[in-house]
């Protein structure tokens, strides 16, 4: 969240006409501008992760801005190609959603269709097969559960107790600690899924009953093809949400993640986003390698016609935004006052990622 200042700011400018004012200038009509989710809340994730979920009807309410906004929402390849060629219309904005959550399906994606926006749903593709929660996130999130205890009998989990989890630092190490010991005794998706049930039960958690609700899951091969035939477009984000610094490695995450998205929808994705932001220049000659056309970070900013195409800026918005904030950014006055622009080159606590 912004300071109070810089929110009055924002406010007097709203107010003075200047956001409609930059909106509608040649300036704004020459760039584009990405907005970036990732999950929308089905219970509480907000809480949990406010800087990686947005509450159902806050995002309706940006929505409901670019509507009000008369804001052009452009498929992101049509928007790119416009933006090479200087043919952009007014206000535009591309619309991108990372990851592929259940929840895209859940909660955004109706609301896409009854705005008649186009998205981008960048689809990391381990866990659409295995149809299992997400392994870090969800002990993650079950930790975050239970945040005011001290847990005995750690045993249970293949850990030595107690777990301190009333912090995030205490939470972290914990399911870092799960992590290491997956990957020492080699554990396969389905494995790691049990040691969660596990957890959950020390934890004294309905496991059963989250999973039901398809929290921290991915869509699965239908949900991604009904989004498809919808009208959503699929595009890459690596198979197991990682960038390894290996080219062979590197590049197999790309083709794995193509061909399991093209089991389910057809074309042939050719825009990739990096997960959790993090790039370096040496990845740029790799996916040119792989066909891939245009890349999307998490740095901030509007794009420009002589934006490198492989290294996008967008907006990210989430819970802790607030509406003058996310205006300011659709209007252009967001980045005109941008101070800071590049994202923590770091993965964040506990990510997606999937061994
Ligand atoms: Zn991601």
């Amino acid at each position: 969240m912004l300071k109070p200042v810089k929110l009055a700011t924002l406010r007097a400018l709203r107010s003075a006409g200047i956001f409609s004012l930059v909106a509608n200038s040649r300036w704004r009509q020459q760039r584009l501008l990405i907005l970036c989710y990732h999950g929308v809340s089905i219970d509480d994730e907000h809480l949990w992760r406010p800087y990686l979920y947005i509450q159902p009807h806050k995002l309706q309410q940006r929505f409901e801005a670019l509507k009000k906004g008369r804001f052009s929402v452009l498929p992101l390849g049509e928007s790119l190609q416009r933006l090479g060629a200087g043919t952009l219309p007014p206000r535009s904005v591309a619309l991108t959603f990372d990851d592929g959550g259940y929840d895209f399906f859940q909660q955004a994606y109706p609301l896409l269709k009854a705005y008649g926006f186009p998205a981008t749903v960048y689809q990391t593709t381990y866990y659409t097969s295995l149809e299992k929660p997400v392994f870090n996130l969800m002990c993650s999130y079950m930790l975050w559960m239970r945040r005011m205890e001290v847990i005995e009998n750690a045993e249970m989990v293949g850990l030595s107790g107690p777990l301190d989890i009333r912090t995030e630092a205490g939470r972290f190490a914990t399911v870092r600690r799960l992590i290491e010991s997956s990957e020492r005794e080699g554990r396969t998706g389905i494995q790691k899924d049990e040691l969660a049930a596990r957890l959950a039960t020390l934890l004294k958690i309905d496991y059963g009953k989250l999973k039901a609700k398809r929290i921290l899951q991915l869509m699965n091969g239908r949900e991604l093809e009904e989004i498809a035939r919808g009208g959503i477009d699929v595009q890459l984000h690596t198979h197991r949400h990682r960038t390894p610094e290996n080219e062979q490695l590197f590049r197999r995450e790309i083709q794995e993640n193509r061909a399991t998205i093209q089991r389910f929808v057809a074309g042939d994705p050719t825009h990739f986003c990096y997960p959790s932001g993090v790039y370096q220049q040496t990845f740029l000659s790799w996916l040119r390698k792989e066909n891939v056309l245009s890349a999307t970070t998490c740095d901030a900013g509007l794009a420009e016609r002589d934006s490198e195409s492989l290294l996008l800026p967008r907006y990210i918005d989430h819970q802790d935004r607030s509406q003058v904030e996310f205006e300011s950014w659709i209007s252009g006055v967001g980045d005109l006052l941008a101070v800071r622009r590049k994202a923590a080159q770091t993965h964040f606590p506990v990510q997606l990622q999937a061994r």
